[in-house]
């Protein structure tokens, strides 16, 4: 690590060998036990995290309470400069921040840098939509009255958030919701704690300089346990959870039991179609990147490939072709294509899904595995892996969070591919490549792709910042980041006003005193 400038970077990020986890945005504390982070790059230790125990997280609900009260009187515009200063802090510590990404979580260093450059891209977003909080104005049934409504700070939003994504999806969080006047509490995966703490480093020194209320911004640490006081806390309106389905179906029935609001960004099954009229060099690149980019653990990431017969045998030769160019290896090293899984946790359930795909009676065509030696001593790089398989395999059904795709056939009509990618339960990432208008137009009608995500001859895999993001059925039908995905982190007030001497009852009721 030390040659790719890791120590230097944990320096810079103020990353000490061992850190409080838990920090109000001026003050940091914890009285939790040791959580130890690795990296998956080398198995090294990278440092540890002292996590929140219960009290902590008291203290900080105190802090971010009172923030609340007198962030929420700073007018927008105002909390859009504290995003602005925010956004030009992340440019200075982007190549650093970026290397503790790769390190920590072990996608490629361009990877690293492109999440730092997504958390700058939406403060930028931020800023300019802080003078766009608008709502409507309407014309009131009743003589001499107007009506129009607004949108205010909500309170407190919970973040909970994923190993895979460890800063960006925070920042998708935190710059819409200060904007709105709102503070937040974040918990970040237990398996990229110190990703977390090198954001909070970053956005307590602008808190500092500008003499905002402690508990703008607030981390803990831990595991669900830690997750589990905000999501039964009635003090926090939104709780937006990004992981597993398994997880999202828990925290929405923990929120929704005392009428909060949630926002989730679950698991995703995502296909590309490939149609006889795609561009096939184009659809290969999309399929590749989409599959193994990240080590197959976006949540976008392309599953299956769903192929029209009479291209299939060109596409998949074209795919196996490809996939012997992979070089898997040390992601800080940007030679390399492929980094490790997050863990070997993550390693076992690839290695399972492999043994079922077959066992359910796939063909693998591109054989996977696990390697060892010099520069794989973690234990966590696995070879990116194809099979055929059929739709209804239970384990094609299943989000496998690791670099193996599925190659399905469909004979006929669009028609029948369509059914075949809307029959899972996730409905995040979709594509079809194709050059036929028909084709295109019929996936993006209302009788097309299901998901929240539906894209032409552009593959399943990430998204910009400035749409909307989050997908449908099992996947969680939350949307962040752009378009007015900034309305869920306020709450929507409808104002009446009468401007005459007398007050005419609605529904013509009259009420003569
Ligand atoms: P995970 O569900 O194991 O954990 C996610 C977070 O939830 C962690 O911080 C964890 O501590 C917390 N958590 C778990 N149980 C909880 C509970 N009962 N109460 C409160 N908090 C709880 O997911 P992971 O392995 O870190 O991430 C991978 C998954 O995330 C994949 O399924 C992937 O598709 C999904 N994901 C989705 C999106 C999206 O935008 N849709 C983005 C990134 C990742």
């Amino acid at each position: 690590a030390s040659q790719f400038g890791i120590n230097e970077a944990l320096e810079k990020l103020g990353i000490k060998f061992i850190n409080e986890g838990t920090s109000t945005g001026i003050e940091s504390f914890s009285s939790g036990e040791i959580l130890d982070s690795y990296s998956p790059v080398d198995g090294k230790l990278i440092a540890s995290v002292k996590m929140s125990a219960p009290e902590d997280y008291e203290r900080v609900m105190q802090s971010a309470t009172e923030a609340f009260k007198t962030f929420r009187l700073i007018p927008a515009p105002q909390r859009g400069e504290i995003v602005r200063q925010f956004g030009e802090k992340l440019r200075q510590n982007k190549e650093a921040l970026g290397k503790l990404v790769s390190y920590e979580m072990g996608k490629s260093l361009q990877e690293g840098y492109g999440e730092v450059q997504e958390m700058i891209d939406i403060c930028d977003f931020a800023v300019g939509l802080s003078r766009q909080l608008h709502g409507l104005t309407m014309h009131s049934e009743r003589p001499g009255h107007r009506m129009y409504e607004q949108y205010h700070s909500l309170g407190i939003v919970g973040i909970i958030s994923a190993f895979n994504f460890p800063v960006a999806v925070w920042s998708w969080n935190t710059a819409l919701a200060w904007i709105s006047g709102d503070v937040c509490i974040w918990k970040p995966s237990e398996k990229t704690p110190l990703c977390g703490i090198a954001c909070q480093n970053i956005i307590a020194q602008v808190i500092k300089e500008n003499n905002l209320p402690e508990g703008i911004s607030c981390l803990i640490n831990g595991d669900y346990t830690i997750g589990e006081l905000m999501t039964s806390d009635v003090r926090i309106p939104l709780i937006s959870a990004t992981g597993s389905t398994r997880m999202g179906k828990i925290v929405a029935q923990a929120v929704a039991g005392r009428l909060g609001k949630s926002l989730l960004e679950l698991g995703g099954n995502n296909a590309i179609i490939v149609t006889p009229d795609a561009d096939i060099k184009m659809t290969v690149i999309g399929a590749v990147f989409g599959a193994v980019g990240t080590a197959g653990q976006r949540c976008t990431s392309t599953r299956r490939l769903i192929i029209h017969e009479s291209i299939y045998d060109k596409v998949k030769e074209a795919l196996v072709a490809a996939y012997k160019q992979l070089r898997i290896g040390n992601p800080l090293d940007e030679n390399n294509h492929v980094g490790p899984l997050i863990d070997i946790h993550a390693v076992e359930m690839y290695a399972k899904a492999l043994n079922r795909v077959v066992a359910e009676g796939g063909t693998i065509i591109v054989e996977g595995g696990v390697l060892s030696g010099e520069g794989y001593e973690s234990g966590c790089y696995v070879k990116p892996a194809i099979a055929e398989a059929e739709n209804a395999f239970e384990i094609v059904q299943h989000e496998t969070f690791a670099p193996v795709l599925y190659l399905m056939k469909y004979s006929g009509e669009v028609d029948n591919a369509i059914e075949q990618q809307n029959g899972v339960a996730q409905g995040l990432s979709s594509a079809i490549m194709t050059n036929n208008l028909r084709e295109a137009e019929r996936f993006l009608s209302v009788t097309g792709s299901d998901c929240g995500i539906a894209n032409v001859n552009i593959g399943t895999s990430g998204a910009e910042i400035g749409g909307a993001f989050g997908g449908e059925k099992e996947t969680g039908g939350g949307r962040e980041s752009g378009s007015d995905a900034w309305k869920i982190y306020m709450r929507r007030q409808t104002n009446t006003i009468n401007y005459t001497t007398s007050l005419p009852l609605a529904q013509g009721i009259k009420f003569d005193l």
